[in-house]
């Protein structure tokens, strides 16, 4: 697909200005859309001005509108405004609360038009916060289980309770050296680094994560080339832009980079979406590149070659900052070290990656391959591009899309570039903690196991295989904002874990909702949404960084009224918590006399010996952000009451480009030594720096201080066929599949815009648009199978299947069916509602021997409650729990989960119903040893289980990184 000429209402729009003319006749006669460099379509001033109905900050604390319900009557309702942040996705964008002041109930959320990287605007998850909070189905109180776990019945408790409980079996364990049995399994984060601070202060390795199942693919393959794990396109700037899947309309940072992209495209540049899906964005693009699963990193390699041959690339950028002198000596001993040797080495290197090649394997035209890579190499330092979840996460080798992704950002020198891609990290603000605790001296090889010595993150979906193995137990084990039974693949050999109690010992649950996870749980201990917690947020949404205040809205508004509270769910609903104070709480109990050495780093920095209250862990916090002390005190505040009143702070506006060209100051420079061979400059056994052209520059995070083209850590860690960037073919490549047995590859990781995994079944408005997930499938395959929209069709996956129905659409690769994320909630009958808008009542049946069967006993339904909508609920399909159906395939390097499935479709039996699902977790098991048989386990070079460079999250004590020749 290539150029798309201007519609009807685009061309009205050009001719009487209300956008920029995009469309101009050029010198040639050609239709052409010119990039303008200089062409800002809004100023800040101007941005500003587009919200200038929006109330001032002056008056949100006395705001009066009138209540467009009860319409025409002029009726007013003065408002408290106070803002926080958005817990839908990770973006964090801006939102207001506005709070009726007589009854102290919020209302409405809008946008913070001061929160840089949101600028007011919000997707439709943001302002459907209100749905939550007001959910009549919303846990209040803490709970405690009755009867057997699992069994459904929970009987209200008190927080001490809760607390009391869980710390003394804590402290049992740790005192007992039973560090590892101890661990935090988080599904949404949303604080920086709250939880270092909270399990390195009592000395575990406890952190688990749901990372290996989102984007722990794309992390690895960026990581590789220059140290930094995930890239910030500076799209507003770009003119080219390169998605691997659906960002403008549904992924990562999905507002920013939406209003970017699109402010991008309205400078002139162009856009193309890699995706087998039409999806809003694709349909959106100047060119959908609809690839062949797994496929991508070929094109991406063609794209490579062409800059390459046709010397589109940027040498000065190639000469600085790749390590090609250490690929050539390493992989090209016979050719001297000269910069066309390497050249001509890489184009020897990728010259099966023709056009040609790429289109067989993708079945993208080469024609617009090579259009496209034109594009790139003209676009020059402005090329952005971005992978996150999508293909990085569903294929086996499939980090190495974000690799080759990366290689076309170094050949254009876009790296750091304005209108280029960052390192996010450049583009972040890392908060400093009080009384911070030294890194933990545990390694625990239950979350990084020798096996996988590269993984990215922990192995959370391997957890339950592992202790099916033996290889430990859990005795306190936290499950927050966190839903693996229904979230993960293989979610009966879950649910097999969670009711074993020699292998779980007790299950917190801390969830704003009832999940499939929580029935399973001991404590069902209730945190707060959006507009009822505290964190704090700063996000790589574009060339600036920013720090923004997520807060307890009511919490503020009473302090704001002279009536403050003591602890968070005081002014929450029912006995709501947050987590910040849950942890602090709990830190303080299990060590109240201080013995344990933990409750020191949880005592006031302002207040000695005391504990520290909520406030004051902020205020260390914001005092020590870049600039803000400055300018709460121009306003007579504290820097905590500066956010507490805008929510958000710019620190730095667009300018932290380039930053690896940061010179090193005479002071780093003192007692350095500059390696012969490398140039790179180490102080005190540690590399700071690498010199460049005679300057001494900062670099990046990597071995060579450079991006590296070549991978010495890919040999030394026994992956030597993977040194340079690759095309890994995927589990789900066509050689793989037998078309004649009906085998195809479902795509099932794509997201609905308006839908937020297990987060948004309890947001009405959310579920109105969006409520079933249809096996989308293309005319062509939907004719071959005689099926059309509606009829049903059996999906069989590796260790088992489950029935949904087909949607024809033209909207899916031909030979490729997809299903979407999201639905297919569901509860059994005994269990508490819970997210009625979207739950289907299932029955559940276990063999005893590993067979596990689902049925629909019924769909969404309306109900009574407090909110009259309740009963107005038409829709009545929840759609189908897919993911239970699917095993384990951890990919033996970078240990995230490969989404993709080989599926075996076929018609129904008769008997077998929509919303059937049936799994063997035997066999589950099985293929959990397959895939582990692919791993090639540490110890690396000098014992270590992890190459030292490598981020780890939780990094513990460098002690802890050799292993034990005993364990060997
Ligand atoms: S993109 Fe949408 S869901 Fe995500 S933080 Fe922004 S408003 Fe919330």
């Amino acid at each position: 697909m290539g150029y798309k000429k201007p519609s009807f209402i685009e061309n009205i729009a050009e001719k009487i200005g209300l956008i920029p003319n995009l469309h101009k006749i050029n010198s040639d006669g050609n239709m052409d859309q010119e990039f303008d460099d200089d062409m800002r379509h809004f100023s800040d001033e101007e941005v500003a001005q587009m919200y200038e109905n929006f109330p001032p900050p002056e008056k949100w604390d006395n705001w009066v509108e009138y209540d467009p319900k009860v319409w025409p009557k002029k009726k007013k309702t003065t408002y408290q405004i106070v803002p926080t942040t958005c817990f839908n996705c990770e973006s964090a964008c801006g939102l207001t609360a506005f709070i009726d002041k007589e009854t102290q109930v919020v209302k409405k959320f809008e946008g913070n038009p001061h929160h840089p990287g949101s600028r007011g605007r919000l997707c439709a998850k943001g302002p459907a916060t209100i749905n939550q909070i007001n959910d009549p189905d919303r846990i209040l109180f803490p709970l405690k289980r009755k009867g057997k776990r699992g069994e459904g019945e929970w009987e209200r408790i008190t927080w001490d309770e809760a607390l009391d409980t869980i710390a003394a079996r804590i402290r049992k364990a740790i005192k007992e050296d039973r560090h590892n049995e101890i661990a935090y399994h988080v599904g949404r984060p949303g604080h920086e680094k709250f939880m270092n601070w909270i399990l390195q202060g009592w000395g575990i390795d406890g952190h688990n994560s749901h990372t290996n199942i989102c984007s722990s693919g794309a992390r690895f393959g960026y990581n590789l080339w220059y140290g930094y794990d995930r890239p910030s396109p500076d799209h507003a700037n770009a003119k080219f832009i390169l998605l691997i899947s659906a960002h403008l309309e549904s992924g990562h940072y999905f507002n920013p980079h939406a209003q970017r992209i699109i402010e991008g495209k309205m400078k002139g540049a162009k856009l193309a979406t890699m995706d087998p899906r039409l999806s809003n964005t694709a349909s959106m693009s100047d060119y959908w590149l609809p690839t062949y699963p797994g496929t991508e990193a070929a094109v991406l390699l063609a794209m490579a070659l062409i800059i390459l041959e046709e010397g589109l690339y940027n040498r000065e950028y190639l000469e600085n900052w790749t390590n090609w002198q250490e690929y050539l000596k390493a992989l090209h001993s016979d050719k001297k070290v000269t910069f066309e040797n390497y050249i001509a080495a890489m184009i020897e290197e990728y010259k099966e990656f023709t056009p040609e090649f790429a289109e067989k394997e993708s079945g993208v035209k080469a024609e617009t391959i090579i259009e496209i890579a034109h594009l790139i190499g003209e676009a020059g330092e402005r090329f952005a591009s971005h992978n996150w979840r999508a293909a990085g996460a569903s294929n086996l080798g499939g980090w190495a899309v974000a690799r080759c992704l990366h290689f076309l950002t170094v050949l254009t020198g876009a790296v750091g570039a304005k209108g280029g891609t960052s390192p996010n990290s450049w583009n972040k603000f890392s908060p400093t903690q009080p009384n911070p605790p030294k890194p933990q001296k545990q390694w625990n090889e239950l979350h990084f196991p020798k096996e996988y010595p590269l993984a990215f993150f922990e192995m959370s979906q391997l957890l339950p295989h592992f202790l099916k193995e033996g290889r430990g137990k859990m005795d306190v084990y936290f499950t927050r904002v966190f839903n693996p039974v229904w979230t993960y693949p293989d979610g009966f050999t879950w649910m097999e874990m969670f009711m074993d109690e020699s292998k779980i010992g007790l299950h917190a649950a801390l969830t704003p909702i009832w999940s499939e996870t929580a029935f399973y749980a001991d404590f069902v201990l209730p945190m707060g949404l959006a507009s009822e917690r505290h964190d704090i947020n700063s996000y790589a949404t574009h060339g600036g960084t920013w720090v923004a205040f997520r807060q307890p809205v009511l919490r503020e508004a009473a302090r704001r009224n002279g009536s403050p509270v003591e602890f968070t769910y005081q002014a929450n609903p029912g006995e709501v918590w947050e987590e910040d104070e849950f942890w602090i709480e709990l830190s303080w109990k299990i060590d109240p006399d201080g013995s344990m050495g933990i409750r020191k780093h949880f005592e006031s920095p302002y207040r000695p010996g005391k504990k520290i209250k909520i406030g004051e862990y902020y205020q260390y916090i914001f005092e020590r952000v870049p600039g803000l002390p400055k300018v709460a005190k121009e306003e007579g505040l504290t820097e905590l009451e500066y956010m507490q009143k805008y929510g958000t702070f710019e620190i730095e506006k667009g300018e932290s480009y380039k930053m690896n060209e940061t010179l090193l100051t005479e002071e780093e420079l003192h007692g350095t030594e500059v390696d012969s061979i490398t140039n790179v400059i180490r102080k005190n056994g540690k590399d700071i720096g690498v010199m460049i052209n005679g300057k001494a520059m900062v670099g990046f995070p990597t071995p060579s201080r450079k991006n590296e083209f070549y991978s010495q850590t890919m040999v030394d860690w026994k992956w030597p066929e993977y040194a340079t960037p690759t095309y890994i073919k995927s589990h789900i490549h066509l050689d793989n599949l037998d078309k004649s047995k009906g085998e195809y590859v479902l795509v099932p990781t794509f997201r609905l815009p308006t839908l937020i995994h297990s987060r948004s079944g309890n947001a009405k408005w959310l579920m109105e648009i969006s409520n079933r997930n249809p096996i989308w499938m293309h005319p062509d395959d939907a004719a071959k199978w005689e099926f059309k929209t509606g009829d049903l069709v059996k999906m069989n996956t590796d260790i088992g299947y489950f029935i949904d129905k087909v949607w024809v659409t033209q909207s899916m690769k031909p030979g490729v069916v997809a299903c979407s994320h999201h639905l297919g909630r569901w509860k059994r009958p005994q269990d508490k509602d819970g997210n009625r808008w979207a739950t289907n009542t299932v029955n559940i049946e276990s063999d005893g021997k590993g067979g596990w069967k689902m049925n629909t006993i019924s769909g969404v339904k309306p109900f009574e409650s407090s909110d009259k909508d309740s009963k107005r609920i038409f829709w009545k399909d929840g759609g189908v729990h897919q993911n239970i159906t699917h095993a384990v395939h951890p990919d033996p390097i970078s240990g995230m989960h490969c989404w993709h499935q080989k599926v075996r479709i076929e018609k129904p039996a008769s008997g077998e119903k929509y919303g059937d699902i049936f799994v063997d977790t035997n066999k589950s098991h099985e293929i959990y040893k397959e895939w582990l048989s692919m791993s090639r386990p540490a110890p690396g070079p000098n014992g270590e289980r992890r190459p030292l460079w490598f981020k780890r999250a939780f990094k513990p004590d460098i002690s802890t990184y050799y292993i034990d020749k005993k364990e060997d």
